[in-house]
């Protein structure tokens, strides 16, 4: 598609844009008496208009029937959590029983370790990106150290080559392969945090198979941003928080994803609940764990019923959007970001994008290296009232998400951009 540097243009493109007026479910913050150009769904998606509705039923419920609201009323909370599987299995392409909303993402990837990181004699390592977002490599680090390994000789991390900022698939799969009698498992993210890039997670999952490995992958970054297939694809587990591009809320509830071939497997050990425990006898309060059938098994605790109504406002709104519509504006959208950015950049050589510039290895973030005074341009646009996000040491991450972004948006920041670096 070609692209213009101009305002008419953008708001052309706003104009054709069968998604524009979901702008207006959701609240954008204030910034200078006006809406910001909010560029951080990346990190904290905005509320949905339709949250508090949500939230308001459970109050009122939890005001006027109290305890009787586990099982009384037209959605009670002993099946909450079952309300949301649909929704959430069409964003990460799964089967209902597949897919359980619970807890928060670094629990749960802890609890999928504990099934699916089950080191034995020669198979103990385990394949990830180097530069995974902290938590996970914390989790990956103590689950190594909990099974008796020293993380360093345990945890192969992978790094780009010399000169380059992302992974190339070819070497992960190399990476692969050179360790196939070592691998218990691939944990990886669907999307890495910092530069933005897609991994091949069809590819990935291929290969690591094709050596006996498990393949996990946290979809953070991903959910909500790229169209995913896990079941397609036959990823072994996912985890994903739900306060990013899914718009639930700081703190959000998490998403867990169990391929259906291990849903009802005895053998996996895994740290269980009474929520686990199989609902038709979940209340007779006996010894001896039952498992239910599909991810739902996975459970510990009652479900949070706040958080997950949040996460229910928002599913509506992706399931009236589409997946496959979002992304298909995604890539316009993301595409004229970086337009612009190289228009008002050009003979300047303060900006390197680190972001891949193939659309398909790419979600809605543009990651930018700013190679002089990047504190300094990030406050810049923040005062300017672009909100954005600074990741250190250099990088400032820009993320117009198709949900609530405009291309008006885009063609308004490129121009603050401009003014910035002319000064
Ligand atoms: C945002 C993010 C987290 C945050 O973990 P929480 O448990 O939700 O605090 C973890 N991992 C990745 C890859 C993330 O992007």
């Amino acid at each position: 598609m070609t692209y213009q540097n101009t305002l008419a243009f953008a708001q052309e493109q706003d104009k054709q844009d069968t998604l524009h007026h979901f702008r207006d479910k959701f609240y954008f913050p204030q910034v200078n008496g006006q809406d910001a150009i909010y560029f951080c769904g990346n990190s904290l998606g905005l509320q949905p208009k339709s949250a508090q509705m949500y939230i308001d039923n459970e109050m009122y419920k939890w005001a006027n029937l109290a305890v009787e609201g586990h099982f009384k009323g037209e959605e009670p909370w002993f099946n909450y959590h079952e309300l949301l599987a649909a929704g959430a299995a069409r964003v990460v392409g799964a089967k209902e029983s597949e897919v359980v909303i619970m807890n928060q993402l670094t629990v749960n990837l802890h609890l999928m370790l504990v099934s699916f990181y089950r080191p034995e004699g020669k198979r103990f390592k385990i394949i990830t990106e180097a530069g995974a977002f902290p938590s996970d490599q914390y989790a990956l680090e103590t689950q190594t150290r909990f099974h008796g390994y020293n993380p360093d000789e345990a945890i192969v991390e992978l790094y780009p080559r010399e000169g380059e900022h992302t992974l190339r698939t070819e070497d992960i799969l190399q990476a692969i392969k050179d360790n196939a009698e070592e691998l218990a498992l691939v944990m990886m993210g669907g999307i890495n945090y910092y530069t933005g890039q897609v991994f091949d997670i069809e590819a990935i999952t291929k290969a690591g198979h094709e050596v006996g490995a498990i393949v996990g992958f946290d979809l953070a970054h991903a959910a909500g941003n790229v169209p995913v297939k896990l079941h397609d694809w036959g990823v072994d587990f996912a985890v994903w928080c739900t306060y990013k591009y899914l718009n639930s809320g700081p703190g959000g509830t998490s998403g867990v994803f169990v391929h259906e071939r291990h849903a009802n497997n005895p053998d996996l050990p895994r740290f269980a609940g009474w929520w686990g425990h199989d609902a038709s006898v979940r209340f007779q309060m006996k010894k001896g764990f039952i498992p239910m059938q599909g991810a739902a098994g996975w459970q510990l605790s009652n479900a949070q019923i706040l958080p997950l109504a949040v996460h229910r406002a928002s599913l509506e709104l992706f399931d009236e959007a589409g997946m496959d519509n979002l992304r298909a504006k995604s890539e316009r959208l993301t595409g004229y970001l970086e337009y612009l950015i190289n228009d008002v950049h050009v003979g300047k050589d303060v900006l390197e994008m680190i972001t891949p510039a193939d659309p398909k290895a790419r979600g809605c973030q543009i990651s930018l290296l700013v190679k002089r005074d990047a504190r300094v341009l990030f406050n810049k646009l923040m005062e300017a009232g672009i909100i954005v996000d600074y990741r250190e040491p250099n990088v400032i991450r820009v993320a117009p998400t198709p949900l609530y972004n405009s291309f008006e948006e885009v063609y308004r920041f490129s121009e603050i951009l401009h003014q910035c670096l002319e000064n």
